[in-house]
């Protein structure tokens, strides 16, 4: 699904965080990215979905080389979802309407439609009864939780979590884990995470350090 090599990034700074970095990820894989903090794990994720303009390598997703001048950044970024580390939910719509607005306005489901896969996705998170909640109403790991759902509202082929299970005790977490495993059956997620309870349930775990990926393979094989 994912082929990335010799992946590069240097901030214009001149900071080099992404030394060379190679992987590749397949369709319905459930993988864990690890590392020191400030190694460079938001910067590959976010080079993943063009967030940052990588200084060389190539990405291929999907067959699509993401770097190549003719490919449509927009579309590409249409097969990918992201949770952000500070949520990025909209302040001044309820929950509902965050978790909605993006499938009425840029995908044209019907407003019914997206609440019912809404209330669902609010049921699998265990926060049914904040639909119409304001976020400022919610704590920092009810908004995490907020998040995911409103990124599975999109369907997308590959979904990215920067960071997005760490404010949730252990077993929210387990059961978010488990509820993404079902929800995204034969598409790819891929997150940052921090905790052994975590990275234990991952198909493969990506271990970065020095802006290059140093292991990879399974919780028991590494
Ligand atoms: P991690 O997710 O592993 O903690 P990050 O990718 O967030 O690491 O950051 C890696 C390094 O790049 C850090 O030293 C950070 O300060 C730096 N960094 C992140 N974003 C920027 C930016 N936009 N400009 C300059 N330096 C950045």
């Amino acid at each position: 699904m994912i082929q990335v090599s010799h992946l590069k990034k240097t901030y214009s700074n001149g900071l080099q965080v992404l030394r060379d970095v190679n992987a590749t990820i397949g369709r319905g894989e459930v993988i864990s990215i690890i590392g020191p903090s400030g190694t460079g794990k938001s910067t590959f994720l976010r080079c993943l979905n063009l967030l940052e303009s990588p200084s060389g390598g190539s990405i291929i997703v999907d067959g699509q080389d993401l770097l190549s001048k003719k490919t449509d950044v927009a579309k590409m970024r249409q097969k990918m979802g992201m949770v952000f580390q500070s949520f990025n939910l909209f302040n001044h719509l309820s929950i509902m309407d965050n978790l909605c607005i993006g499938p009425v306005k840029l995908l044209g489901k019907s407003r019914k439609e997206a609440e019912e896969r809404a209330m669902e996705l609010l049921s699998m998170v265990g926060l049914a009864e904040k639909a119409n909640a304001m976020p400022s109403q919610l704590s920092g790991g009810q908004k995490q939780r907020i998040s995911i759902a409103r990124a599975l509202m999109k369907d997308a082929p590959v979904l990215i979590l920067d960071d997005s299970v760490s404010a949730v005790d252990t077993k929210t977490e387990r059961n978010i884990l488990q509820s993404l495993r079902k929800e995204r059956k034969g598409k790819t997620t891929i997150l940052i995470a921090h905790r052994i309870s975590t990275i234990e349930q991952m198909d493969k775990i990506l271990f970065l350090e020095d802006g290059s990926l140093t292991a990879v393979g399974t919780h028991q094989q590494l």
